[in-house]
């Protein structure tokens, strides 16, 4: 599980995040939802420590995560980006072993079976060989994702990562999602997509303004949003 507690961040004199306090229990799917520019993506990337923050604390079970090396952090928490940040150069199979050698310091033997696992896992056996360039944008992000997968993380933090995606893809990478969460994957989801909040999440986080403004199951803040900055942004988005 996640622990938040006070986390603040600015950048330069922009107080992007301004005291966020939030649990992410093992095990549960939690969808991080807001306007734009109110801080969703820094509060991810500030929980694997791609930027740092400025106060607060953030625990990773009973570890700071600032006590903890990148790299072991980023092994321990995962991420899937919007716009895969896969490597074009390597075949899908290589993007998913690269951590496995590089940071986990398996052979390539051995990493290249638990590439080839995760990628069938996604949906995606018999795709190994394959560069970027040669798959669907669907078939890229599903190689990111048993990317992340393939460290066995703790936690896997999900930053709108079917916004790239032609329309007719977006389903099934949120179905695979889905099914993560449904098999017990800790899950932190940056998303706009509203029909998979509800359905899927067991909290809904809505951020506005580096602040949780509210946050509860789903049937709780759709059917009864407390504050109007809620009900203005899901008359917006729905
Ligand atoms: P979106 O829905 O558009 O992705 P967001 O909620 O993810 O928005 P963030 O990307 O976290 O928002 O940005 C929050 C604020 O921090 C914005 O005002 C943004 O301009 C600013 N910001 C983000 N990254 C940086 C950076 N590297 N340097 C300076 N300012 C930044
Ligand atoms: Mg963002």
């Amino acid at each position: 599980s996640l622990s938040i507690q006070g986390l603040r961040l600015s950048y330069g004199t922009l107080e992007v995040l301004r005291g966020i306090d939030l649990e992410i229990p093992k095990g549960s799917v939690t969808c991080i939802v807001g306007p734009s520019g109110s801080g969703k993506s820094t509060l991810l990337r500030s929980l694997n420590r791609l930027v740092e923050m400025n106060d607060g604390q953030v625990m990773l079970d009973d570890t700071d995560i600032r006590s903890m090396k990148p790299e072991t952090l980023r092994a321990r928490v995962g991420m899937v980006f919007q716009h895969f940040n896969l490597f074009p150069d390597h075949t899908a199979r290589e993007n998913v072993m690269l951590s496995l050698t590089k940071i986990k310091g398996l052979g390539r033997t051995k990493a290249r079976a638990i590439a080839d696992a995760r990628l069938a896992e996604v949906g995606l056996q018999g795709r190994g060989d394959h560069r970027p360039s040669s798959l669907s944008g669907g078939q890229q992000q599903r190689v990111a994702i048993a990317r992340a997968l393939a460290m066995d993380p703790e936690v896997v933090l999900f930053d709108e990562v079917t916004s790239a995606l032609d329309p007719e893809l977006v389903k099934g990478v949120l179905n695979l999602m889905a099914d993560l969460g449904r098999r017990g994957m800790t899950m932190v989801v940056v998303t706009h997509e509203m029909g998979f909040a509800r359905q899927v999440a067991d909290q809904i986080v809505f951020m506005d303004e580096g602040k949780i403004v509210e946050a509860g199951p789903p049937d709780v803040l759709f059917e009864s949003p407390k504050t109007d900055r809620l009900k203005k942004f899901f008359a917006e988005v729905m």
